[in-house]
């Protein structure tokens, strides 16, 4: 089979009920778009359903299906990361859930926005078809990413997306063991894009993040791209500091100079306590800039990423990523 331009990557765990749906559409896609060859890449992420077989007899009986099978339930970032490594197009990868929330139709219009330039076109949800308890905590958890990390993630985007094949092999080089695939999406850079979609609510089976899950997700976002809590503890620190010593001074002004009575004891009890809690938690602060360095350095990501070169009045395509010295 000639190499796919476009891989349709599917993270799947426990997807029995929708598994004759989602392929149905999925074909017809397919069918809709046969000026460029498609293959589709289906993750089985320890599935003990009974959905595993049905991706092995798939893709035993349809070439342009590859089934990918994990030794267990990893987690759909991982089954994403997974599967990601084993997609064979030369151009793009669609990344969508088997649920059907994201459809597979709109291939064509990310496809397009694409051809226009960009490496990556994610998908922004217009509307949540969900409980609004879901939906605020999504909206508050977005709204606080951006507002403590240094790289803007595109509000309300989750992992559906169309993503060029140098952003994806930037991705599979990536390390990081705790990933959070949206957040790294974006740290990658080029020229990225939103097209807006209405999300479907799931018609089939359920939700496999539950609330701890989903707690967990937004927790890798933050630790992973910031150093917000850290600074934020040494913050409190330096104000509990400023305010010991503006209370010192308000006590001796009123003292030596007002010569008003102040109460004996308690006076200094107050300023110790309040000045060397305040110089524990700014060397707890210190302490985790420390481990914030080590951090970002275990992480080895690239430390840049070149996207185009022009040497010799040639330029060449190829992204390098610089990594850090002692690699
Ligand atoms: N998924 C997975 N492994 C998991 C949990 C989920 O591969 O441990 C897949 C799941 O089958 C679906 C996609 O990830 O295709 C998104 O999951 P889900 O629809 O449960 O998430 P939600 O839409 O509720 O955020
Ligand atoms: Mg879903």
């Amino acid at each position: 089979m000639q190499k796919p331009v476009i891989s349709i990557l599917i993270p799947l765990y426990n997807e029995k009920e929708i598994f004759p749906v989602l392929t149905g559409r999925l074909n017809a896609v397919m069918e809709q778009n046969k000026n460029y060859a498609i293959e589709i890449v289906l993750v089985d992420d320890g599935s003990t359903d009974g959905t595993t077989d049905l991706i092995r007899v798939l893709a035993y009986a349809d070439p342009r299906y590859q089934g990918v099978f994990l030794s267990r339930n990893f987690g759909h970032q991982l089954a994403l990361t997974a599967g990601l490594s084993c997609c064979n197009a030369t151009q793009a990868i669609f990344i969508i859930d088997g649920d059907l929330q994201d459809p597979p139709e709109l291939l064509p219009q990310f496809y397009n926005k694409m051809l226009e330039g960009y490496d990556v076109v994610y998908a922004v949800r217009k509307n949540r078809k969900e409980n609004y308890f879901k939906k605020a905590t999504y909206y508050l958890f977005y709204r606080i990413f951006n507002a403590i990390t240094k790289i803007k993630m595109p509000l309300d985007s989750g992992d559906f997306s169309l993503i060029s094949r140098r952003v994806a092999n930037i991705l599979c080089k990536m390390p990081e063991e705790s990933r959070f695939i949206r957040g790294m999406r974006s740290w990658v850079g080029f020229s990225q894009t939103g097209i807006e979609y209405e999300r479907d609510s799931r018609t089939k089976g359920k939700s496999k993040y539950s609330f701890r899950a989903l707690l967990h997700l937004a927790y890798s976002g933050i630790f992973n791209f910031s150093e917000f809590p850290v600074k934020f503890i040494k913050r409190i620190g330096y104000v509990a500091i400023v305010v010991a010593m503006g209370y010192l001074f308000y006590n001796m002004y009123a003292k030596f100079i007002m010569h008003a009575p102040i109460p004996q004891g308690y006076t200094s009890l107050l300023f110790i306590l309040i000045f060397f809690s305040g110089l524990q938690f700014v060397s707890i602060g210190l302490l985790g800039e420390y481990v914030l360095r080590v951090f970002f350095q275990v992480k080895n990501r690239p430390l840049f990423i070149i996207k185009e070169r022009i040497e010799n009045q040639e330029a060449s395509e190829e992204y390098s990523s610089g990594m850090s010295k002692n690699k």
